[in-house]
Protein backbone atom coordinates (compact mmCIF):
# COMPACT_ATOMS: atom_id res chain seq x y z
CA UNK A 1 0.00 0.00 0.00
CA UNK A 2 0.98 3.33 -0.95
CA UNK A 3 0.39 6.39 0.81
CA UNK A 4 0.22 9.81 -0.12
CA UNK A 5 1.94 12.95 0.99
CA UNK A 6 0.35 16.22 1.08
CA UNK A 7 2.42 19.66 0.14
CA UNK A 8 1.75 23.03 -0.17
CA UNK A 9 3.29 25.02 -3.03
CA UNK A 10 5.55 27.47 -2.70
CA UNK A 11 4.12 30.64 -2.32
CA UNK A 12 5.50 32.53 -5.16
CA UNK A 13 4.42 29.03 -7.60
CA UNK A 14 0.77 29.52 -5.70
CA UNK A 15 1.00 33.74 -7.31
CA UNK A 16 2.31 32.37 -10.40
CA UNK A 17 -0.81 29.46 -10.82
CA UNK A 18 -3.01 32.39 -10.25
CA UNK A 19 -1.54 34.30 -12.89
CA UNK A 20 -1.06 31.85 -14.90
CA UNK A 21 -5.18 30.71 -15.06
CA UNK A 22 -6.49 33.90 -14.72
CA UNK A 23 -4.32 36.08 -17.13
CA UNK A 24 -3.25 33.81 -19.91
CA UNK A 25 -6.20 31.97 -21.10
CA UNK A 26 -6.26 34.76 -23.90
CA UNK A 27 -3.57 31.84 -25.50
CA UNK A 28 -4.61 27.77 -24.01
CA UNK A 29 -2.35 26.84 -26.75
CA UNK A 30 1.26 27.53 -25.66
CA UNK A 31 0.49 24.61 -22.86
CA UNK A 32 0.92 22.19 -25.78
CA UNK A 33 4.62 23.90 -26.89
CA UNK A 34 5.73 24.13 -22.84
CA UNK A 35 4.90 20.17 -22.18
CA UNK A 36 6.56 19.54 -25.17
CA UNK A 37 9.71 20.98 -24.64
CA UNK A 38 10.08 19.40 -21.36
CA UNK A 39 9.76 16.25 -22.66
CA UNK A 40 12.33 17.37 -25.29
CA UNK A 41 14.39 18.73 -22.55
CA UNK A 42 13.91 15.76 -20.20
CA UNK A 43 15.69 13.46 -23.83
CA UNK A 44 17.99 15.42 -23.94
CA UNK A 45 19.33 14.97 -20.36
CA UNK A 46 19.18 11.31 -20.69
CA UNK A 47 20.82 11.41 -24.00
CA UNK A 48 23.87 13.41 -22.76
CA UNK A 49 24.12 11.54 -18.99
CA UNK A 50 24.41 8.44 -21.27
CA UNK A 51 27.27 9.18 -23.27
CA UNK A 52 29.38 8.12 -20.72
CA UNK A 53 27.19 5.82 -18.93
CA UNK A 54 24.56 3.56 -21.62
CA UNK A 55 22.98 1.45 -19.50
CA UNK A 56 20.77 4.40 -18.53
CA UNK A 57 18.69 3.94 -21.23
CA UNK A 58 17.98 0.80 -19.68
CA UNK A 59 17.88 -0.83 -23.27
CA UNK A 60 15.74 1.77 -24.29
CA UNK A 61 17.45 4.28 -26.59
CA UNK A 62 14.73 5.35 -29.05
CA UNK A 63 13.50 8.82 -27.27
CA UNK A 64 10.34 9.87 -28.47
CA UNK A 65 7.20 12.11 -26.93
CA UNK A 66 3.86 10.36 -27.68
CA UNK A 67 0.76 12.15 -27.26
CA UNK A 68 -2.10 10.37 -26.13
CA UNK A 69 -6.06 11.65 -26.16
CA UNK A 70 -8.55 9.68 -24.28
CA UNK A 71 -11.51 11.06 -25.11
CA UNK A 72 -13.53 8.92 -22.36
CA UNK A 73 -12.06 9.92 -19.45
CA UNK A 74 -11.38 13.84 -21.23
CA UNK A 75 -7.86 13.30 -21.01
CA UNK A 76 -4.70 13.87 -22.88
CA UNK A 77 -1.37 12.48 -22.20
CA UNK A 78 2.34 14.13 -23.07
CA UNK A 79 4.76 11.22 -22.50
CA UNK A 80 8.31 10.41 -22.41
CA UNK A 81 11.21 8.14 -22.01
CA UNK A 82 13.74 10.61 -20.80
CA UNK A 83 15.60 11.62 -17.83
CA UNK A 84 12.33 11.27 -15.24
CA UNK A 85 12.16 12.09 -11.79
CA UNK A 86 12.32 10.73 -8.43
CA UNK A 87 10.07 11.97 -5.54
CA UNK A 88 12.54 14.24 -4.40
CA UNK A 89 12.96 15.77 -8.07
CA UNK A 90 9.07 16.05 -8.30
CA UNK A 91 8.64 18.10 -5.25
CA UNK A 92 11.54 20.20 -5.74
CA UNK A 93 11.25 20.85 -9.86
CA UNK A 94 7.34 21.16 -9.64
CA UNK A 95 6.34 23.07 -6.24
CA UNK A 96 9.39 25.62 -6.69
CA UNK A 97 10.56 28.55 -9.05
CA UNK A 98 14.35 27.86 -9.49
CA UNK A 99 14.21 30.18 -12.84
CA UNK A 100 16.13 32.80 -11.62
CA UNK A 101 14.51 36.27 -12.06
CA UNK A 102 11.01 34.61 -11.88
CA UNK A 103 10.62 35.59 -8.19
CA UNK A 104 11.54 39.51 -8.61
CA UNK A 105 9.38 39.76 -12.05
CA UNK A 106 6.41 38.48 -9.67
CA UNK A 107 6.77 40.79 -7.06
CA UNK A 108 7.56 43.98 -9.78
CA UNK A 109 4.20 43.18 -11.50
CA UNK A 110 1.33 45.84 -10.50
CA UNK A 111 -1.97 44.59 -10.14
CA UNK A 112 -3.05 46.25 -13.89
CA UNK A 113 0.04 44.36 -15.42
CA UNK A 114 -1.25 40.77 -13.93
CA UNK A 115 -4.32 41.73 -15.99
CA UNK A 116 -2.37 41.85 -19.43
CA UNK A 117 -1.19 38.79 -20.48
CA UNK A 118 1.54 40.25 -22.71
CA UNK A 119 3.74 40.85 -19.96
CA UNK A 120 3.58 37.76 -17.80
CA UNK A 121 4.17 36.17 -21.58
CA UNK A 122 7.67 37.98 -21.06
CA UNK A 123 8.69 34.16 -19.04
CA UNK A 124 8.01 30.65 -19.94
CA UNK A 125 5.16 29.54 -16.88
CA UNK A 126 6.71 26.23 -18.39
CA UNK A 127 4.75 23.14 -17.13
CA UNK A 128 2.29 25.66 -14.82
CA UNK A 129 0.75 26.20 -18.45
CA UNK A 130 -0.87 23.22 -17.92
CA UNK A 131 -3.32 24.29 -15.84
CA UNK A 132 -4.53 26.81 -17.94
CA UNK A 133 -6.91 23.87 -19.95
CA UNK A 134 -6.78 21.82 -17.11
CA UNK A 135 -8.40 21.50 -13.26
CA UNK A 136 -6.45 18.38 -12.75
CA UNK A 137 -2.89 17.10 -13.74
CA UNK A 138 -1.31 13.82 -12.71
CA UNK A 139 2.68 13.71 -12.87
CA UNK A 140 3.80 10.01 -13.16
CA UNK A 141 7.38 9.82 -13.31
CA UNK A 142 10.64 7.44 -13.07
CA UNK A 143 14.45 8.47 -13.15
CA UNK A 144 16.51 6.35 -15.32
CA UNK A 145 18.49 4.11 -13.27
CA UNK A 146 16.56 4.11 -10.55
CA UNK A 147 14.22 1.13 -9.54
CA UNK A 148 10.73 0.73 -11.31
CA UNK A 149 9.58 0.80 -7.68
CA UNK A 150 10.83 4.07 -6.95
CA UNK A 151 8.34 5.85 -9.03
CA UNK A 152 6.46 9.08 -8.41
CA UNK A 153 2.96 10.35 -9.09
CA UNK A 154 2.54 13.88 -8.34
CA UNK A 155 -1.26 15.11 -8.48
CA UNK A 156 -2.09 18.75 -8.01
CA UNK A 157 -5.92 20.90 -8.91
CA UNK A 158 -3.00 23.52 -9.48
CA UNK A 159 -4.63 25.69 -6.30
CA UNK A 160 -2.05 25.74 -2.70
CA UNK A 161 -1.11 21.84 -2.66
CA UNK A 162 -0.19 19.19 -4.64
CA UNK A 163 -0.13 15.29 -3.39
CA UNK A 164 2.74 12.85 -3.90
CA UNK A 165 3.24 8.62 -3.83
CA UNK A 166 5.36 6.35 -4.52
CA UNK A 167 4.81 4.32 -7.53
CA UNK A 168 5.71 1.37 -9.46
CA UNK A 169 6.79 2.51 -12.92
CA UNK A 170 8.75 -0.13 -15.45
CA UNK A 171 9.81 2.19 -17.75
CA UNK A 172 11.93 5.22 -17.19
CA UNK A 173 10.74 9.17 -18.02
CA UNK A 174 7.69 11.24 -17.49
CA UNK A 175 4.05 10.64 -18.28
CA UNK A 176 1.19 13.98 -17.73
CA UNK A 177 -2.06 14.11 -17.96
CA UNK A 178 -4.11 16.57 -17.92
CA UNK A 179 -7.71 16.46 -16.94
CA UNK A 180 -9.31 18.80 -19.45
CA UNK A 181 -11.64 21.49 -18.08
CA UNK A 182 -15.39 21.07 -19.52
CA UNK A 183 -14.69 24.20 -22.13
CA UNK A 184 -11.11 22.90 -23.51
CA UNK A 185 -12.73 18.93 -24.10
CA UNK A 186 -14.39 19.64 -27.77
CA UNK A 187 -16.48 21.95 -29.36
CA UNK A 188 -19.96 20.79 -30.76
CA UNK A 189 -18.66 20.40 -33.90
CA UNK A 190 -15.68 18.62 -32.59
CA UNK A 191 -13.11 21.32 -34.16
CA UNK A 192 -11.26 23.16 -31.01
CA UNK A 193 -11.29 21.01 -28.31
CA UNK A 194 -7.40 19.78 -26.99
CA UNK A 195 -9.84 15.87 -27.34
CA UNK A 196 -8.94 16.86 -31.04
CA UNK A 197 -6.47 15.02 -32.52
CA UNK A 198 -6.80 17.41 -35.48
CA UNK A 199 -5.92 20.01 -32.94
CA UNK A 200 -3.31 18.58 -31.31
CA UNK A 201 -1.67 17.73 -34.65
CA UNK A 202 -1.70 21.26 -35.65
CA UNK A 203 -0.25 22.89 -32.47
CA UNK A 204 2.61 20.45 -32.70
CA UNK A 205 3.45 21.49 -36.38
CA UNK A 206 3.05 25.36 -35.23
CA UNK A 207 5.23 25.06 -31.97
CA UNK A 208 7.17 21.90 -31.98
CA UNK A 209 8.14 21.17 -35.39
CA UNK A 210 11.69 21.58 -35.22
CA UNK A 211 11.96 19.31 -31.59
CA UNK A 212 14.60 17.35 -32.59
CA UNK A 213 13.38 14.08 -31.44
CA UNK A 214 9.84 12.77 -33.13
CA UNK A 215 6.72 13.32 -31.36
CA UNK A 216 4.17 10.48 -32.16
CA UNK A 217 0.64 10.06 -31.82
CA UNK A 218 -1.54 7.13 -32.30
CA UNK A 219 -2.19 6.13 -36.03
CA UNK A 220 -5.41 6.36 -37.35
CA UNK A 221 -7.27 4.88 -40.19
CA UNK A 222 -10.74 4.72 -41.80
CA UNK A 223 -13.05 1.35 -40.91
CA UNK A 224 -16.30 1.58 -42.96
CA UNK A 225 -19.21 0.57 -41.16
CA UNK A 226 -20.13 -2.97 -41.81
CA UNK A 227 -23.64 -2.97 -41.61
CA UNK A 228 -24.14 -0.54 -43.98
CA UNK A 229 -26.21 -0.55 -47.34
CA UNK A 230 -24.79 -2.00 -50.15
CA UNK A 231 -25.85 0.49 -52.71
CA UNK A 232 -25.17 3.70 -50.66
CA UNK A 233 -23.41 6.32 -52.83
CA UNK A 234 -21.38 7.22 -50.37
CA UNK A 235 -19.64 4.27 -48.22
CA UNK A 236 -20.13 5.06 -44.49
CA UNK A 237 -17.60 4.69 -41.53
CA UNK A 238 -15.37 6.94 -39.38
CA UNK A 239 -11.68 6.71 -38.37
CA UNK A 240 -10.72 4.79 -35.57
CA UNK A 241 -7.36 4.55 -33.51
CA UNK A 242 -5.04 1.51 -33.98
CA UNK A 243 -1.94 0.39 -31.24
CA UNK A 244 0.79 1.81 -33.77
CA UNK A 245 2.19 5.13 -33.55
CA UNK A 246 3.26 7.49 -36.06
CA UNK A 247 5.25 10.90 -36.23
CA UNK A 248 3.68 13.98 -36.54
CA UNK A 249 6.75 16.53 -36.67
CA UNK A 250 9.42 16.69 -39.09
CA UNK A 251 11.91 15.79 -36.04
CA UNK A 252 15.35 17.48 -37.36
CA UNK A 253 16.88 20.39 -35.59
CA UNK A 254 16.38 23.53 -37.02
CA UNK A 255 19.62 25.07 -36.64
CA UNK A 256 21.25 22.32 -38.88
CA UNK A 257 19.00 23.46 -41.88
CA UNK A 258 19.32 25.53 -44.82
CA UNK A 259 19.32 28.62 -44.29
CA UNK A 260 16.79 29.50 -46.78
CA UNK A 261 14.91 26.91 -46.36
CA UNK A 262 13.65 28.09 -43.19
CA UNK A 263 10.46 30.34 -42.92
CA UNK A 264 10.10 33.35 -40.49
CA UNK A 265 7.59 31.71 -38.82
CA UNK A 266 9.84 28.48 -38.00
CA UNK A 267 13.02 31.23 -36.47
CA UNK A 268 10.30 32.52 -34.43
CA UNK A 269 8.77 29.50 -33.16
CA UNK A 270 12.26 28.07 -32.48
CA UNK A 271 13.05 31.20 -30.51
CA UNK A 272 10.34 31.10 -28.42
CA UNK A 273 11.30 27.58 -27.43
CA UNK A 274 14.70 27.91 -26.11
CA UNK A 275 14.04 31.59 -24.82
CA UNK A 276 11.32 31.56 -22.05
CA UNK A 277 9.87 34.78 -24.07
CA UNK A 278 6.60 34.66 -25.37
CA UNK A 279 6.78 37.42 -27.99
CA UNK A 280 9.00 37.15 -31.33
CA UNK A 281 12.47 38.19 -31.42
CA UNK A 282 13.84 41.26 -32.59
CA UNK A 283 16.27 39.52 -35.40
CA UNK A 284 18.17 36.86 -35.48
CA UNK A 285 21.30 35.63 -37.70
CA UNK A 286 21.98 31.90 -38.83
CA UNK A 287 25.27 30.98 -40.48
CA UNK A 288 27.68 27.77 -40.38
CA UNK A 289 31.49 28.86 -39.60
CA UNK A 290 34.15 27.54 -41.17
CA UNK A 291 37.23 28.41 -39.53
CA UNK A 292 40.05 27.23 -37.24
CA UNK A 293 36.52 25.85 -35.34
CA UNK A 294 33.64 25.07 -37.56
CA UNK A 295 30.43 25.40 -35.63
CA UNK A 296 26.91 26.33 -36.39
CA UNK A 297 25.78 29.64 -34.61
CA UNK A 298 21.87 30.46 -34.41
CA UNK A 299 21.90 33.59 -32.53
CA UNK A 300 18.46 35.95 -31.39
CA UNK A 301 18.07 39.28 -30.20
CA UNK A 302 15.25 39.42 -27.89
CA UNK A 303 12.90 42.52 -27.75
CA UNK A 304 12.97 43.21 -24.54
CA UNK A 305 15.09 43.21 -21.65
CA UNK A 306 14.80 40.12 -18.74
CA UNK A 307 14.24 41.41 -15.64
CA UNK A 308 17.27 40.20 -14.12
CA UNK A 309 19.58 41.64 -17.08
CA UNK A 310 22.16 43.07 -14.03
CA UNK A 311 21.23 40.54 -11.58
CA UNK A 312 24.79 38.54 -11.26
CA UNK A 313 23.30 35.29 -11.62
CA UNK A 314 21.43 35.65 -14.78
CA UNK A 315 21.40 33.09 -17.21
CA UNK A 316 23.14 33.82 -20.78
CA UNK A 317 20.76 32.16 -23.10
CA UNK A 318 22.76 30.47 -25.24
CA UNK A 319 22.61 26.56 -25.63
CA UNK A 320 25.80 24.24 -26.50
CA UNK A 321 25.23 21.24 -28.80
CA UNK A 322 27.64 19.21 -29.77
CA UNK A 323 26.75 17.04 -33.15
CA UNK A 324 23.21 17.72 -32.23
CA UNK A 325 23.20 16.06 -29.02
CA UNK A 326 22.80 18.53 -26.13
CA UNK A 327 25.09 19.41 -23.93
CA UNK A 328 24.22 22.17 -21.75
CA UNK A 329 22.22 25.70 -21.47
CA UNK A 330 23.41 28.79 -20.30
CA UNK A 331 27.09 28.23 -21.67
CA UNK A 332 28.35 31.48 -20.61
CA UNK A 333 32.01 31.16 -21.92
CA UNK A 334 30.67 31.44 -25.33
CA UNK A 335 29.52 35.02 -25.15
CA UNK A 336 31.03 38.20 -23.58
CA UNK A 337 29.28 39.41 -20.56
CA UNK A 338 27.97 42.67 -22.39
CA UNK A 339 25.98 40.04 -24.92
CA UNK A 340 24.28 38.15 -22.45
CA UNK A 341 21.05 38.96 -23.44
CA UNK A 342 21.58 37.67 -26.93
CA UNK A 343 19.94 33.84 -27.06
CA UNK A 344 20.35 31.09 -29.40
CA UNK A 345 22.19 27.67 -30.37
CA UNK A 346 25.93 26.61 -31.20
CA UNK A 347 26.23 23.32 -32.46
CA UNK A 348 29.93 22.07 -33.08
CA UNK A 349 31.38 18.76 -34.16
CA UNK A 350 35.35 20.44 -32.54
CA UNK A 351 34.21 19.54 -28.54
CA UNK A 352 34.10 16.37 -26.95
CA UNK A 353 30.91 15.25 -25.70
CA UNK A 354 31.57 15.45 -22.22
CA UNK A 355 33.09 18.47 -22.31
CA UNK A 356 32.40 20.38 -18.71
CA UNK A 357 32.13 23.72 -17.83
CA UNK A 358 35.66 23.50 -16.88
CA UNK A 359 37.18 22.66 -20.22
CA UNK A 360 35.11 25.30 -21.72
CA UNK A 361 36.60 28.09 -19.73
CA UNK A 362 40.34 26.97 -20.93
CA UNK A 363 39.60 26.02 -24.46
CA UNK A 364 40.70 27.87 -27.31
CA UNK A 365 38.12 26.45 -29.67
CA UNK A 366 35.47 28.44 -27.57
CA UNK A 367 37.37 31.11 -27.15
CA UNK A 368 37.71 31.32 -30.81
CA UNK A 369 33.84 30.66 -30.99
CA UNK A 370 33.43 33.04 -28.46
CA UNK A 371 34.84 35.98 -30.43
CA UNK A 372 33.05 34.82 -33.86
CA UNK A 373 29.85 35.10 -31.60
CA UNK A 374 30.48 38.72 -30.86
CA UNK A 375 31.42 39.75 -34.17
CA UNK A 376 28.40 38.25 -35.71
CA UNK A 377 26.27 39.77 -32.97
CA UNK A 378 28.01 43.67 -33.58
CA UNK A 379 27.97 42.71 -37.12
CA UNK A 380 23.94 42.64 -37.04
CA UNK A 381 23.79 45.27 -35.36
CA UNK A 382 25.47 47.25 -37.21
CA UNK A 383 23.34 46.57 -40.01
CA UNK A 384 20.82 47.66 -38.43
CA UNK A 385 22.12 50.65 -37.62
CA UNK A 386 23.47 51.64 -40.65
CA UNK A 387 20.48 50.70 -42.80
CA UNK A 388 18.63 53.11 -44.90
CA UNK A 389 15.66 51.18 -44.44
CA UNK A 390 13.21 52.92 -41.55
CA UNK A 391 11.62 49.57 -40.51
CA UNK A 392 15.74 48.44 -39.70
CA UNK A 393 16.49 51.97 -38.16
CA UNK A 394 13.12 51.74 -36.37
CA UNK A 395 14.52 47.97 -34.88
CA UNK A 396 17.74 49.39 -33.87
CA UNK A 397 16.49 52.21 -31.83
CA UNK A 398 13.98 49.33 -30.26
CA UNK A 399 17.10 47.27 -29.32
CA UNK A 400 19.06 50.51 -28.58
CA UNK A 401 16.27 51.65 -25.73
CA UNK A 402 16.51 47.84 -24.17
CA UNK A 403 20.25 47.08 -24.29
CA UNK A 404 22.27 50.32 -24.89
CA UNK A 405 23.43 50.57 -21.58
CA UNK A 406 24.47 47.00 -21.52
CA UNK A 407 26.96 47.36 -24.87
CA UNK A 408 28.65 49.91 -23.28
CA UNK A 409 29.96 47.52 -20.24
CA UNK A 410 31.68 46.51 -23.76
CA UNK A 411 33.78 48.95 -24.36
CA UNK A 412 35.89 47.87 -21.16
CA UNK A 413 35.49 44.16 -21.37
CA UNK A 414 35.86 43.58 -25.08
CA UNK A 415 38.88 46.08 -26.14
CA UNK A 416 38.98 44.34 -29.40
CA UNK A 417 35.68 45.22 -30.70
CA UNK A 418 35.72 48.74 -28.92
CA UNK A 419 35.55 50.53 -31.95
CA UNK A 420 32.57 48.27 -33.45
CA UNK A 421 30.67 49.42 -30.05
CA UNK A 422 31.14 52.65 -29.82
CA UNK A 423 29.52 53.07 -33.75
CA UNK A 424 27.14 51.59 -32.49
CA UNK A 425 26.46 54.06 -29.68
CA UNK A 426 23.50 57.22 -29.35
CA UNK A 427 23.49 59.36 -27.40
CA UNK A 428 21.56 63.21 -26.64
CA UNK A 429 23.06 66.14 -27.32
CA UNK A 430 22.96 69.81 -26.11
CA UNK A 431 21.67 70.72 -30.06
CA UNK A 432 19.54 67.58 -30.64
CA UNK A 433 16.89 65.76 -29.12
CA UNK A 434 16.53 61.86 -28.52
CA UNK A 435 18.83 58.88 -27.86
CA UNK A 436 19.77 60.03 -31.87
CA UNK A 437 23.47 61.14 -32.61
CA UNK A 438 26.55 58.84 -32.62
CA UNK A 439 30.37 59.76 -32.40
CA UNK A 440 30.25 60.22 -36.31
CA UNK A 441 27.34 62.22 -36.77
CA UNK A 442 28.58 64.17 -34.12
CA UNK A 443 32.14 64.53 -35.82
CA UNK A 444 30.52 65.41 -39.17
CA UNK A 445 29.03 68.67 -37.26
CA UNK A 446 31.68 69.64 -35.83
CA UNK A 447 32.95 73.07 -36.21
CA UNK A 448 36.03 74.20 -38.15
CA UNK A 449 39.00 74.10 -35.87
CA UNK A 450 37.70 71.79 -32.89
CA UNK A 451 39.88 69.07 -31.68
CA UNK A 452 37.77 67.10 -29.85
CA UNK A 453 34.43 65.70 -29.56
CA UNK A 454 32.96 67.15 -26.11
CA UNK A 455 30.60 65.26 -23.77
CA UNK A 456 29.60 65.59 -20.28
CA UNK A 457 27.75 63.06 -18.07
CA UNK A 458 25.35 63.51 -15.16
CA UNK A 459 22.52 61.89 -13.42
CA UNK A 460 19.62 62.96 -15.82
CA UNK A 461 19.03 64.97 -18.86
CA UNK A 462 17.57 68.22 -17.18
CA UNK A 463 20.72 68.46 -15.01
CA UNK A 464 23.25 68.21 -17.49
CA UNK A 465 21.33 70.21 -19.54
CA UNK A 466 21.44 72.94 -16.90
CA UNK A 467 24.79 72.44 -16.11
CA UNK A 468 27.40 75.24 -15.87
CA UNK A 469 29.75 73.26 -17.68
CA UNK A 470 27.99 73.97 -20.58
CA UNK A 471 27.52 77.13 -20.66
CA UNK A 472 30.50 78.65 -22.65
CA UNK A 473 29.57 75.64 -25.33
CA UNK A 474 25.97 76.86 -25.42
CA UNK A 475 27.30 80.67 -26.06
CA UNK A 476 29.53 79.59 -28.94
CA UNK A 477 27.51 77.11 -30.16
CA UNK A 478 29.28 73.82 -30.26
CA UNK A 479 27.70 70.48 -29.60
CA UNK A 480 28.27 68.26 -26.44
CA UNK A 481 26.88 65.05 -25.86
CA UNK A 482 25.39 64.33 -23.02
CA UNK A 483 25.30 61.23 -21.42
CA UNK A 484 22.93 60.68 -18.72
CA UNK A 485 23.24 56.56 -17.83
CA UNK A 486 24.80 55.02 -14.97
CA UNK A 487 27.49 53.00 -17.06
CA UNK A 488 28.40 55.92 -18.72
CA UNK A 489 31.08 57.66 -17.15
CA UNK A 490 32.33 54.09 -16.62
CA UNK A 491 32.58 53.21 -19.80
CA UNK A 492 34.33 56.11 -21.20
CA UNK A 493 37.39 55.97 -19.04
CA UNK A 494 38.03 52.97 -21.86
CA UNK A 495 37.27 55.10 -24.62
CA UNK A 496 39.13 58.03 -25.00
CA UNK A 497 39.43 58.53 -28.85
CA UNK A 498 36.62 57.90 -31.54
CA UNK A 499 38.22 57.48 -35.65
CA UNK A 500 41.50 59.51 -34.06
CA UNK A 501 39.48 62.13 -32.21
CA UNK A 502 39.82 62.62 -28.82
CA UNK A 503 36.68 62.29 -26.50
CA UNK A 504 37.05 65.04 -23.84
CA UNK A 505 34.82 64.76 -20.56
CA UNK A 506 33.92 68.85 -20.02
CA UNK A 507 33.70 68.45 -16.34
CA UNK A 508 37.43 67.35 -16.09
CA UNK A 509 40.11 69.37 -15.78
CA UNK A 510 40.67 72.46 -18.42
CA UNK A 511 39.00 72.76 -21.30
CA UNK A 512 41.06 73.53 -23.91
CA UNK A 513 38.76 74.93 -26.79
CA UNK A 514 41.99 75.17 -28.67
CA UNK A 515 41.30 77.25 -32.20
CA UNK A 516 37.67 77.93 -31.05
CA UNK A 517 38.91 80.38 -28.54
CA UNK A 518 39.84 83.76 -30.44
CA UNK A 519 42.86 86.53 -29.79
CA UNK A 520 40.31 88.74 -28.28
CA UNK A 521 38.67 86.27 -25.67
CA UNK A 522 42.36 84.61 -24.89
CA UNK A 523 43.78 88.33 -23.59
CA UNK A 524 40.64 89.07 -21.36
CA UNK A 525 41.35 85.83 -20.15
CA UNK A 526 44.98 86.76 -19.22
CA UNK A 527 43.31 90.27 -17.60
CA UNK A 528 40.74 88.29 -15.92
CA UNK A 529 43.67 86.15 -14.35
CA UNK A 530 45.65 89.53 -13.19
CA UNK A 531 42.76 90.98 -11.66
CA UNK A 532 41.60 88.04 -9.80
CA UNK A 533 44.48 86.73 -8.35
CA UNK A 534 43.23 88.26 -4.82
CA UNK A 535 40.05 86.79 -4.59
CA UNK A 536 41.62 84.10 -6.02
CA UNK A 537 44.31 83.35 -3.19
CA UNK A 538 41.24 84.85 -0.44
CA UNK A 539 39.48 82.01 -2.10
CA UNK A 540 42.17 79.62 -1.87
CA UNK A 541 42.71 80.33 1.55
CA UNK A 542 38.58 80.06 2.70
CA UNK A 543 38.59 76.67 1.06
CA UNK A 544 41.81 74.85 2.58
CA UNK A 545 41.60 70.80 1.92
CA UNK A 546 38.20 71.45 0.56
CA UNK A 547 39.64 72.73 -2.99
CA UNK A 548 42.93 71.34 -4.30
CA UNK A 549 42.74 74.44 -6.26
CA UNK A 550 41.37 77.52 -7.50
CA UNK A 551 41.28 78.82 -10.93
CA UNK A 552 39.99 81.26 -12.90
CA UNK A 553 37.70 80.14 -15.87
CA UNK A 554 36.53 81.08 -19.40
CA UNK A 555 34.23 77.90 -18.96
CA UNK A 556 31.08 80.13 -17.53
CA UNK A 557 29.11 82.44 -18.67
CA UNK A 558 25.99 83.20 -16.49
CA UNK A 559 27.58 81.08 -13.34
CA UNK A 560 29.81 82.84 -11.40
CA UNK A 561 31.43 79.53 -10.08
CA UNK A 562 31.59 75.93 -10.91
CA UNK A 563 33.24 72.93 -9.40
CA UNK A 564 35.90 70.44 -11.49
CA UNK A 565 37.29 67.31 -11.04
CA UNK A 566 40.84 66.88 -11.81
CA UNK A 567 41.76 64.69 -14.82
CA UNK A 568 41.92 61.21 -14.35
CA UNK A 569 40.00 61.83 -11.02
CA UNK A 570 36.46 60.60 -10.35
CA UNK A 571 33.92 62.87 -10.73
CA UNK A 572 30.70 62.83 -8.41
CA UNK A 573 28.59 60.86 -10.19
CA UNK A 574 31.34 57.98 -9.97
CA UNK A 575 31.57 58.16 -6.86
CA UNK A 576 28.01 57.68 -6.21
CA UNK A 577 27.93 54.44 -8.65
CA UNK A 578 30.82 53.10 -7.24
CA UNK A 579 29.23 53.76 -3.59
CA UNK A 580 25.69 52.14 -5.06
CA UNK A 581 28.10 49.08 -6.41
CA UNK A 582 28.91 48.44 -2.94
CA UNK A 583 32.86 49.82 -2.80
P1 LIG B 1 11.83 24.88 -17.14
O1 LIG B 1 11.52 23.91 -18.25
O2 LIG B 1 12.00 26.24 -17.62
O3 LIG B 1 12.92 24.44 -16.23
P2 LIG B 1 9.20 24.15 -16.29
O4 LIG B 1 8.21 24.80 -15.40
O5 LIG B 1 8.78 23.93 -17.69
O6 LIG B 1 10.51 25.00 -16.23
O7 LIG B 1 9.61 22.77 -15.66
C1 LIG B 1 10.11 22.74 -14.34
C2 LIG B 1 11.02 21.60 -14.11
O8 LIG B 1 10.29 20.38 -13.99
C3 LIG B 1 12.02 21.32 -15.20
O9 LIG B 1 13.16 22.13 -15.07
C4 LIG B 1 12.34 19.84 -14.96
O10 LIG B 1 13.30 19.71 -13.94
C5 LIG B 1 11.03 19.29 -14.45
N1 LIG B 1 10.29 18.65 -15.53
C6 LIG B 1 9.22 19.14 -16.18
N2 LIG B 1 8.79 18.28 -17.12
C7 LIG B 1 9.61 17.20 -17.08
C8 LIG B 1 9.72 15.98 -17.81
N3 LIG B 1 8.87 15.67 -18.80
N4 LIG B 1 10.71 15.11 -17.45
C9 LIG B 1 11.57 15.40 -16.47
N5 LIG B 1 11.54 16.55 -15.77
C10 LIG B 1 10.58 17.44 -16.05
MG1 LIG C 1 9.98 24.11 -19.51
Amino acid sequence: MTTQTEHVFETEVTQLLHLVTHSLYSNPDIFVRELVSNASDACDKLRFLATSDDSLYEGDSELAIKIEIDKTAKTLTISDNGIGMNEADAIENLGTIAKSGTKAFLDKLSESDKKDGNLIGQFGVGFYSGFIVADKISVESRKAGEPSTKGVRWVSDGTGKFTTETITKDTHGTSITLHLKDEYQESEDGEYGYLNRHKIKALVSKYSDHISLPIQMRKEVWQEDADQDEDAPVPSGQMIETDEWETINKASALWTRTPSEIGDDEYNEFYKNISYDFADPLTWTHNRVEGRVQYTQLLYIPKKAPVDLYAREHQRGLKLYVKRVFIMDDAEQLLPVYLRFVKGVIDTADLPLNVSREILQESRDVKSIREGNARRVLTMLASLANSEDADKQAKFAEFYAEFGDVIKEGLGEDQANQERIAKLLRYHTSTTDGLSTGFADYKARMKDGQKAIYYLTGENLASVKNSPQLELFNKKGIEVILMTSRVDEWAMNFLTSFDGTPLQNIAKGAVDLGDLTDEAEKEEAQKAEENLKPVVERLKTTLGDKAKDVRVSTRLVDSPACLVVGDGELTPQMVQMLKAMGQ
